[in-house]
């Protein structure tokens, strides 16, 4: 058995047993791991499908699970494809499921028959998800209307030289971006300094009216100033 503590025994030596599960002479997968030589690890696998047991013709459901013995069999592409061997419950007789990644399913190998009863988009008036075996490629509309004439026309008339002005002003603004950022910077030194300013001139009228310091203030132009003349021949401030 496998041992289930982290008890060290008085004889276990580190250096010699490596683990505890070496110094029992166990795997850490137990005894699941008992055909491992073989390339076989039990796993509990569970039925995706119906089926008939080939050897006793029992209906088993799907959703049974087994002891199955899986084992990778293959690759597909770079995915790896695994057999899972069960044995019948009813009669002890073995059935072989195989996994298939190219169609993204399973199937039944020997021993057993899979009841069919997978949706077929074609018998139903749809398309096959996982046609894997036509050549031709399938038809792209977007590809298609690439190709037409009018596509083409708009291509050479409007895009290419769209794209080529669009080239144009990169390269000029890249042509010399030391002296452009010089003059961008000083451009926004100038605009900072009337910002604080403005700023500064705006806190004191606040403060001097209590006004809350999140309190925007209007700009003061030629007709804001108007604005503020007319309100005030109406109703003046006591
Ligand atoms: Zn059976």
């Amino acid at each position: 058995m496998q041992g289930f503590n982290k008890y060290y025994p008085p004889d276990y030596d580190g250096e010699k047993h490596g683990s505890l599960n070496s110094y029992r002479g166990k795997h850490a997968l137990g005894d699941r791991a008992r055909k491992l030589d073989q390339g076989i690890l039990i796993t509990r696998f569970e039925l995706p499908f119906n089926i008939w047991c080939g050897t006793c013709n029992n209906h088993i459901g799907m959703g049974v699970r087994y002891n199955a013995e899986k084992k990778k069999i293959g690759n597909y592409y770079s995915t790896p494809i695994f057999s899972f061997r069960c044995k019948c419950h009813l009669c002890d007789g073995w059935f072989e499921i195989q996994t298939d990644p190219k169609n993204t399913r399973y199937v039944v190998v020997s021993g057993a028959r899979q009841k069919d009863e997978e949706w077929d988009p074609e018998e139903n008036g749809g398309f096959a998800v996982h046609d894997t075996d036509g050549n031709a490629a399938p038809v792209d509309p977007l590809a298609a209307l690439e190709k037409t004439t009018d596509a083409q026309i708009h291509q050479t008339k409007v895009q290419i030289p769209r794209l080529e002005s669009l080239m144009d002003v990169s390269d000029r603004y890249n042509s010399d971006p030391y002296s452009l950022s010089l003059k961008a910077r000083k451009h926004f030194r100038e605009d900072k300094k009337i910002w604080k300013e403005k700023e500064k001139s705006d806190v004191q009228v606040k403060d001097r009216y209590a006004l809350p310091t999140n309190f925007s203030l209007a700009e003061e132009d030629g007709e804001t100033i108007k604005e503020a003349r007319e309100q005030w021949r109406k109703a003046p401030l006591a």
